[in-house]
């Protein structure tokens, strides 16, 4: 089989709608035929190509609904570690005071051991990633709010 380095990104599905798809309806189908294709690759003309899962870019609202966890400025919000967030009612804004918290792992994320953290049970821990590392934000406006409120 061959390797052929893309380091473009690839849109695997875009969604339009009132409010976002039940994710149940359309990530398990989706992580099954990404396993099939990792395990198989892909044909391209005459050539098999193996495909590999280099990380998942979201924006972090959708980072978080497709781990199935709560948003980052939840208390139990922050994808790196187990910080717990107090909530300041009066300026209406959660604070994430300590840095020194356990780290969250793929194998904590995969028993879900902080259960505040999950919502519900993603389809993506069936894929061979790691829950924490492989899911990356990239969006100006989180990253400087996580920044803010956590580490
Ligand atoms: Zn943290």
């Amino acid at each position: 089989m061959n390797i052929l380095a893309c380091d473009q990104p690839m849109v695997v599905a875009i969604y339009c709608g009132e409010s976002k798809p039940p994710l149940q309806e359309f990530l398990p189908e989706f992580v099954t035929e990404l396993n099939e294709i990792l395990e198989t690759g892909i044909q391209v003309s005459q050539i098999r190509v193996k495909v590999k899962i280099r990380y998942f870019v979201c924006d972090t609202p959708a980072r978080s609904f497709i781990k199935g966890t709560v948003g980052f400025n939840a208390k139990h919000g922050c994808i790196k570690c187990t910080v717990t967030g107090e909530y300041d009612k009066d300026e209406r804004h959660m604070s994430f005071s300590k840095v020194d918290c356990p780290l969250r792992t793929d194998e904590s994320f995969r028993r879900a051991l902080d259960e505040d953290h999950h919502k519900e049970e993603s389809s993506l821990i069936k894929l061979p990633i790691y829950m924490v590392e492989d899911i990356i934000i990239a969006d100006s406006l989180h990253l400087f709010a996580t920044y803010l409120l956590g580490r």
